[in-house]
C-alpha cells in the first residue's frame, strides 16, 4: 500500500496533502514549525493582475477558479471562515499606467478582472487620503487567512497521528529495496515542501531557489473604513476590528530572519505617503519568500532517487498557484501525467547559475 512522506506544511505541503486526501492515499507530515517560514507571515491574498506590466497573473484563468474552489472546502471542513472574496482598488502610480487601464478596458481577456467602477468605500475615504486619487477596480480579487487555515488544519493531522512536529533529519532517511525508511517508518515515496529551507536538503540543494525576506505589519487605524483590498505599491488589507494588515517589502539582500528598522522606515513612508489617519504598529513579521530566477514554481522528481520529490519555488504567489500545482504534482506521481515544462524542475538540470 502507498504511504507518503510529506516534509514542510506551508502552503505548498498543506495543498498536497490535501490531494493525497483526496485520492486516499495514507501520508505522514514532519514540519518543524519555522516562525519565519513564508506562509507564516503571507498575507494570503490572491490577484489575478500583476501591476507592474498591467498583465494577467501566470495562467490566472486556469488555476485561480480552481485556488477558490480548493480553499473554500476548508470553510466547510475546518466549519471556519477561511476564504473571504473582495475588490482590489488600484491607485494609478503615473497617466500612463492610468491610459493602460482604461486600454486594457476593451480587451476581452481582462473584462472580467478589471474595471472602472467606483467603490462607494474610497469615494467616503477621500478627506483621508492623499492624491491621485484616480484608481480602477480588480474584481474575483481574495484572501484566505493562512495562520488559521494551517493551524486549524495541523491540529486534524495531530488527532489523526499524521503529524511529526519537528525538524527533518536528511541523515536518517534510509533506501532499502525500492522503499524510504524514516522514524521507523515505511514510504513509497517523500515529497519535499521546505520553502527556502530546501537549500538545506542534500537530494535538492542544487535547484537555484532564491530566498527573499518580506516584511508585513498590522496596523490599528481607526476611522479607516474598507470593504476591499487597497494597493499603490504596497497593500493595506482589512482584517477587521480596525485592524490592518500592510505590506510587504522585498528584499533578496538580507538573509536575516528578523524585521527590520529600514522595514519599518519603508511602512511608514508608504502609509504616509497615502492615508493620513493616525495609526498604530500591533506586528512586525517576517517571512522568507522561495522565488526561483524564472519566476515560475518548481515541482518533480529527482533525476537519480525516482521516488523523491519537490513541490517549491511559489514565490510572492503561492496562494493562487500551490493547489492546481500541487494536482498536477499528485497526478503526475500517481497516473504518470505529464508535468507542464515551465514547472518541470528537469528545466534545471542542466542549469549553470553564476550566483550559486
Ligand atoms: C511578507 C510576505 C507576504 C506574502 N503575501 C502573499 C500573498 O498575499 N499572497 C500570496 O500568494 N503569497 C504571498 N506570499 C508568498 C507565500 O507566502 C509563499 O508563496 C508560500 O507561503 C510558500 O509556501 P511554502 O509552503 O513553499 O514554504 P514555507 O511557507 O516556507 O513552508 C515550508 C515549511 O517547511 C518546514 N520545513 C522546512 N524544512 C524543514 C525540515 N528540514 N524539517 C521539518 N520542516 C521543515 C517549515 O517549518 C515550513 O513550515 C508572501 C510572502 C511573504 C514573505
Amino acid at each position: 500500500m502507498e504511504k507518503i512522506l510529506v516534509v514542510g506544511y506551508g502552503i505548498a505541503g498543506l495543498c498536497i496533502a490535501r490531494q493525497l486526501e483526496k485520492r486516499q492515499v495514507d501520508y505522514h507530515v514532519i514540519d518543524n514549525g519555522f516562525k519565519n517560514a513564508s506562509s507564516k507571515v503571507a498575507a494570503g491574498m490572491w490577484n489575478p493582475i500583476g501591476f507592474k506590466r498591467l498583465t494577467k497573473s501566470w495562467k490566472v484563468d486556469e488555476l485561480l477558479p480552481y485556488a477558490q474552489s480548493f480553499y473554500s472546502e476548508f470553510d466547510e471542513a475546518l466549519s471556519e471562515k477561511i476564504t473571504y472574496r473582495h475588490d482590489l482598488i488600484r491607485f494609478f502610480s503615473s497617466i500612463e499606467e492610468e491610459n493602460t487601464w482604461h486600454e486594457k478596458l476593451d480587451d476581452p481577456r481582462f473584462k472580467t478582472y478589471i474595471s472602472s467602477e467606483k467603490n462607494a468605500h474610497i469615494e467616503n475615504l477621500k478627506p483621508h487620503l492623499n492624491p491621485p486619487y484616480n484608481y480602477g477596480k480588480v474584481h474575483h480579487a481574495g484572501r484566505v487567512d493562512i495562520p488559521n487555515l494551517l493551524s486549524l488544519s495541523k491540529d486534524r493531522l495531530i488527532e489523526k497521528g499524521s503529524i511529526s512536529q519537528g525538524l527533518f533529519n536528511y541523515s536518517d532517511l534510509i533506501c532499502q529495496d525500492g522503499f524510504w525508511l524514516y522514524g521507523g517508518n515505511q514510504y513509497t515515496g517523500v515529497i519535499f515542501c521546505e520553502g527556502h529551507q530546501v537549500l538545506k536538503n542534500p537530494y535538492f540543494k542544487y535547484l537555484p531557489i532564491r530566498p527573499n525576506k518580506g516584511e508585513v505589519f498590522v496596523l490599528r487605524i481607526p476611522g479607516l473604513d474598507l470593504n476591499c483590498v487597497i494597493n499603490r505599491g504596497f497593500f493595506i488589507l482589512p482584517l477587521g476590528n480596525d485592524l490592518f494588515k500592510i505590506g510587504a517589502t522585498f528584499n533578496s539582500r538580507d538573509h536575516s530572519y528578523e524585521p527590520t528598522q529600514s522595514g519599518l522606515n519603508w511602512l511608514k513612508q508608504k502609509m504616509e505617503s497615502l492615508v493620513n489617519l493616525p495609526y498604530e504598529l500591533v506586528a512586525h513579521q517576517s517571512g522568507i519568500r522561495p522565488t526561483t530566477p524564472d519566476r515560475k514554481p518548481m515541482a518533480g522528481r529527482h533525476s537519480e532517487h525516482l521516488n523523491l520529490f519537490l513541490f517549491n519555488g511559489l514565490g510572492a504567489k503561492g496562494i493562487y498557484l500551490a493547489p492546481k500545482l500541487s494536482e498536477y504534482l499528485i497526478r503526475y506521481i500517481f497516473d504518470k501525467e505529464v508535468l507542464p515544462s515551465e514547472i518541470d524542475i528537469s528545466r534545471y538540470e542542466k542549469w549553470d547559475s553564476p550566483n550559486l
